[in-house]
């Protein structure tokens, strides 16, 4: 058998939020994980619920992870995101929802993802 490639779909953070978003894909049928940055998931408990996460599925369900998790998504927002600095409506690009921060292109601010939800 060969190994599973983990590809992260989302970071989180805290492992309690990516636990839930793994909960949620794997309600889908989507074989998904939660991991805690650098330690390892057989340590994630013991890391207790602050600190990035991750939450990983098999690199062939990626897309189709993303695309569920988009859907839960307030409507009609998808991947608009407000600057918060100039409030331009701005559209990411998957490594830029992967990084966890992007730079805006109107105001040249570097915002973190974590400080808009
Ligand atoms: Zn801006």
């Amino acid at each position: 058998m060969e190994e599973t490639l983990w590809a992260t779909v989302t970071e989180t953070n805290g492992f309690t939020v990516a636990e839930m978003l793994a909960q949620r894909l794997i309600a889908a049928d989507i074989p998904a994980q939660a991991v805690q940055e650098s330690i390892g998931q057989s340590f994630a408990f013991l890391s207790g619920p602050l600190g990035t996460a991750y939450v990983r599925v098999p690199e062939q369900f990626l897309d189709e992870a993303r695309a569920l998790l988009d859907v839960d998504a307030p409507a009609d927002e998808d991947d608009i995101i407000i600057c918060p600095n100039c409030e331009s409506e701005l559209e990411l690009d998957d490594p830029e929802w992967e990084q966890g921060w992007f730079l805006c292109p109107v105001c040249e601010t570097q915002v973190s993802l974590d400080d808009l939800f």
